[in-house]
């Protein structure tokens, strides 16, 4: 059984939970190091990325977390998960300088599209899924603004416009909130990525 962690600091965290279990996943919350201790794959909710970071340094939990990712565990980063995997995130001071997680060659603009009132839902086309468009819900969400050679785009709102998400190999980030929706197509995505990279089982 895949055993997927969700980072429990602060943000949507029951939201993933629930939606990783509705998939039959088994999910553990995360607040410590020893946590992340058999995990098959960690989600990063949104939030608030520097309270985030601040709550994480107190027990070391992004320096374990971002050792597992260089050793290849997957992660998936929504919203400021997307602003904790960023290798750089613009006016990198607004995280106070509490560590992060990074491994994502871009660059993150926080809260590039303006204010809580600026929030809005679009539907799009994200690279390699089928169907419908996917209804994506933006709350005070960050763009990659600048990305290497490395970095699949995922999505882009408008067709063309800024870039919401994106792919590197163990890692998946987008800037806006699949699990605040019904579509479970991401999620399915992302416990797709864990398995792979799980080593075969022996029968
Ligand atoms: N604006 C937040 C940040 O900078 C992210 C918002 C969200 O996760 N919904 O961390």
């Amino acid at each position: 059984m895949t055993l997927i962690g969700v980072i429990a600091l602060q943000g949507a965290v029951s939201e993933h939970v629930a939606m990783l279990t509705a998939l039959g996943a088994s999910v553990r919350e995360v607040r410590t190091p020893d946590q992340l201790e058999g995990v098959d794959g960690v989600v990063l909710p949104g939030g608030e990325s520097t309270a985030m970071a601040r709550a994480a340094a107190k027990v070391g939990l992004f320096e374990e977390l971002a050792a597992r990712r260089a050793a290849g565990l997957p992660i998936f980063g929504t919203c400021a998960g997307l602003i904790l995997l960023s290798e750089r995130v613009e006016d990198g001071a607004a995280l106070d300088g509490f560590a992060t997680v990074g491994g994502l060659d871009i660059t993150a603009r926080r809260n590039a599209f303006g204010g809580q009132l600026a929030s809005f839902t679009e539907d799009l086309s994200v690279a390699g899924m089928d169907g419908p468009a996917f209804p994506a819900v933006f709350i005070r969400a960050p763009q990659v603004v600048e990305l290497g050679p490395d970095v699949e785009v995922l999505a882009r709102t408008g067709g063309d416009g800024p870039v919401v998400a994106v792919r590197q190999g163990n890692l998946l980030a987008t800037s806006f909130h699949p699990e605040l929706t019904a579509d479970v197509r991401l999620h399915r995505y992302f416990r797709a990525m864990v398995r792979s990279s799980q080593p075969p089982v022996d029968v």
